[in-house]
């Protein structure tokens, strides 16, 4: 155990806020944290609960368990996988350890990517980390300040907390699979599991529920700049205009705050805009970097300041010329 007596229920250092969204609907959104926590949703049902995304590690699922706790007495009947990235399913296998019923639901395509690449990352990880680990220690030996000290110290911990897990991981795979759409139709609610195509991965899930006007989208919006490095940025944008033909009025994205209908526009047309300036410019023939200098420039004026609504973490600078490079890859 750890000695501190800052860690949330459970020792996981995860912190989340709950918003309420609609009835028996919330969002768990998470703090900004240097290894990274998805959102969850909570869709509490006649019979139980469903949750969407279960975090980088168990500790923070097993936060969300102790938090449902105090929202309700129900189970949790479904855990859903919006997609194989470590930071949305690496706390799975909490669930069916404190709810033996419970069953864990993604897309056949999502399913296939955890065992084809998660499992594989989640060893990448294990061997990785101790040499982030390092990096954080000699940083901190040579820190300039006690404000950057405080920051490296806080990021050294987790990191550290997240190589304890990550080495412990019982990696608990998605137990139904299912293609194209799946639907429940409980007493008081429908819950729609849908796929419109690739775009942060080539199986994103989203969450659609008609009645309450409400959609959980994964990775596919999230509040700052995506990443697309498992993504099909051509293919992005498409995938967003078939959600924007559903019916809703809020957004549960992958990270970040609830968002509404405008900005999902702003970030369609993003991912809509660096594909077109990245073919423009390779189209003349520039080389990677003429066309992440000039793309980012083009591109600046219009999205820098609504992709920093968080500040310096995960800053749109670092993130646009990512976005270039894999985008240039696929147009290539
Ligand atoms: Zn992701």
């Amino acid at each position: 155990m750890d000695c501190c007596g800052h860690e949330g229920p459970g020792g996981g250092d995860a912190k989340f806020e709950i918003h309420k969204v609609a009835d028996g609907v919330w969002a768990a959104v998470a703090a900004p944290a240097f290894k990274v926590n998805c959102n969850t949703a909570i869709i509490e049902n006649s019979d139980g609960v469903m949750v969407v995304d279960t975090h980088s590690k168990p500790s923070a699922a097993r936060v969300i368990v102790d938090k449902l706790r105090d929202i309700t007495k129900k189970p949790v009947r479904y855990v859903v996988n919006t997609h194989f990235h470590w930071d949305h399913w690496h706390g799975n296998e909490v669930y069916p350890a404190a709810y033996p019923d419970a069953e864990i639901v993604t897309n056949q395509i999502t399913r296939e990517a955890m065992l084809m690449k998660g499992l594989k990352r989640i060893q990448d990880h294990v061997r990785q980390v101790p040499a982030e680990i390092a990096k954080l220690k000699a940083d901190l030996a040579a820190a300039a300040n006690a404000t950057q000290r405080a920051k490296l110290e806080t990021d050294l911990r987790l990191a550290e907390a997240y190589l304890a897990e990550v080495r412990a991981l019982k990696p608990a795979l998605p137990t139904i699979a299912f293609e194209g759409t799946m639907k429940l139709y409980r007493r008081d609610r429908e819950i729609h599991l849908l796929h419109l195509g690739r775009a942060h991965t080539a199986g994103d899930v989203f969450v659609y529920l008609p009645k309450e006007k409400v959609v959980i989208t994964g990775d596919a919006m999230i509040g700052w700049t995506p990443f697309m490095g498992d993504g099909y940025p051509e293919d992005w944008a498409g995938t967003l205009d078939r959600l924007a033909q559903l019916d809703f009025t809020h957004i549960i994205m992958g990270h970040g705050n609830v968002a509404g209908r405008e900005w999902l526009v702003t970030f369609r047309s993003y991912v809509h805009d660096v594909v077109e300036a990245v073919r423009q410019e390779a189209a003349t023939g520039a080389t990677l970097d003429e066309v992440k200098q000039r793309v980012s420039a083009k591109l600046a004026p219009r999205y820098e300041k609504p992709f920093s609504a968080y500040g310096d973490y995960r800053p749109w600078r670092t993130g646009v010329l990512a976005n270039i490079e894999r985008t240039f890859a696929m147009v290539s």
